[in-house]
């Protein structure tokens, strides 16, 4: 697999919209010959004899009539020190839309192709300058919507998910080299590798994989955020609720447009967990979800929801349409919030909690603001369940993609274990120590074939 040679990409690399200044980035064989043939350095300098890291302040001119198009400083990056491991120029230019459209068109008309989304990071990947977990850490660094998210990511970017797979295949390698001596010298006892040293170290990788694979479900949570929808029938609370917890602003994510996503989404921030109510605005104009946007729609809502939160209000007590929306939303995973405690505290609740014993149940008063940091507590239980939270972990695997390739590692090694029980020769070990290693391999990227690699950056914005 090879990036075609000398093909010099560009693309604007900040979001649009205005701003102080944006950022367009070439990167490629032809790069800087491409720069130097629309820029005028004000000091009279060429860019293409600039040395790598240096800025060059100047005019972007249309070489065809000299009219200046934009006042920019110019920044060289010769290969390899560069992100993509090729020559790159970073233009910055004023941030308006037009500016920078107006630069780019240039630059395309000089020479330079339109880069795909994702084809810096492609690049730099199919260059050896990061791997796959890192240029997928970049994506997460951006569209990360907490604190916590933000480290997570960072820890992958910086290659801490590469060493910790590389430890796991550093110990199937070790295992495979001593397995395949073994076959090729039977007669050579191996110093230090009797059954139970082997079935030691199996053991050993097998945990390791397992120990991976239980932070994922965490993990995903944190990257992707948690979709959730508050039903109940009208005045039962859902927009008081929701203000309160609106109202923390601490507690809100707002999401950039132009990055994946076109529409700007909101995200509580709960305790580092990414927590997106659906149809956020739908849900405050609307007297009830169910009534005015119909059974349909909202069993979509309802389809796409990680949790859902149900409301009920102790001053109308238990009726048929509480019933009705619990029937809809029963088999989610699912809170209940008992609302309006204030009104009545001798309320009777042995009705509603025999009816919902089989999920958590929280006696709130959004009013008075009590149970809202316990409804935040449950949250977190609810969807995270028996898995404890590691929040000082440092590695998380928060992809399926990452899942599903781990799963498929261990798999392999329970194999192995199976063989190593039943006594089967070891050309049968080997076998499956090598389906490890391309299963760990296609979480780096060593072992995907190009049509994934392909998939996997697409999924990139433009510009990265
Ligand atoms: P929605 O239709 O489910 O969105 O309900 P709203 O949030 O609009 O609330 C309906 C009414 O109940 C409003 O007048 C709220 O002030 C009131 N309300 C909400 N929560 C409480 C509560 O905990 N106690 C009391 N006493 N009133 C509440």
């Amino acid at each position: 697999m090879t990036v075609l040679e000398n093909d010099t990409i560009a693309a604007i690399s900040t979001p649009p919209g205005s701003a102080g200044i944006g950022k367009i980035r070439i990167s490629g064989g032809s790069s800087i010959e491409i720069a130097a043939s629309i820029f005028r350095s004000i000091k009279g300098k060429d860019l293409r004899k600039a040395r790598t890291y240096t800025a060059h302040y100047g005019h972007i001119v249309n070489p065809e009539n000299g009219k200046i198009v934009d006042e920019v400083i110019c920044i060289v990056f010769r290969e390899p020190h560069s992100f993509t491991g090729e020559n790159v120029v970073e233009i910055d230019c004023h941030g308006g839309t037009l500016p920078l459209q107006k630069v780019l068109e240039l630059i395309l008309s000089n020479g330079a192709k339109l880069a795909e989304p994702g084809e810096f990071s492609k690049r730099a990947f199919l260059n050896g300058r990061i791997d796959l977990t890192q240029a997928e850490g970049i994506m997460e660094v951006i569209n990360s919507k907490t604190e916590k998210s933000l480290d997570l990511a960072i820890n992958h970017l910086s290659g801490k998910l590469s060493e910790k797979i590389k430890e796991i295949k550093d110990k199937v390698i070790a295992l495979y080299a001593h397995l395949e001596a073994s076959i090729d010298f039977p007669e050579d006892e191996i110093e230090g590798f009797d059954s139970s040293v082997l079935e030691k170290r199996l053991k050993n990788i097998k945990a390791q994989l397992e120990e991976l694979i239980s932070t994922s479900k965490e993990g995903i949570i944190y990257r992707e955020g948690l979709k959730s929808v508050i039903v109940g029938r009208p005045n039962v609370g859902k927009s008081s609720l929701l203000n309160t917890l609106l109202e923390d602003k601490r507690t809100i994510v707002t999401d950039i447009p132009g990055t994946t996503r076109d529409a700007i989404e909101e995200y509580l921030n709960i305790e580092g967990i990414p927590l997106r109510i659906i149809d956020t605005a739908g849900i405050r104009k609307t007297e009830d979800l169910v009534e005015k946007i119909g059974v349909e729609k909202t069993e979509k809502y309802l389809k796409e929801a990680d949790l859902v939160l149900m409301m009920i209000d102790i001053s109308q007590g238990l009726g048929k349409d509480d019933i009705r929306i619990y029937e809809l939303v029963k088999n989610k995973p699912l809170i209940i919030l008992v609302n309006k405690t204030d009104l009545d505290p001798d309320f009777d609740y042995s009705e509603i909690e025999e009816k919902f014993k089989n999920h958590s149940l929280l006696k709130i008063s959004v009013k008075e603001e009590r149970g809202i940091k316990e409804l935040k507590e449950a949250i977190i239980n609810e969807v995270l369940g028996e898995n404890i939270r590691r929040t000082d972990e440092e590695i998380l695997i928060s992809r399926t993609r990452h899942k599903i390739a781990l799963e498929k590692a261990l798999k392999a090694i329970e194999r192995v274990i199976d063989s190593h029980r039943q006594e089967l020769p070891y050309d049968f070990y080997t076998i499956d120590l090598r389906y490890c290693l391309d299963a760990l391999g296609e979480i780096t990227g060593e072992t995907l074939t190009e049509d994934i690699i392909d998939r996997i950056f697409s999924d990139f914005c433009l510009g990265k």
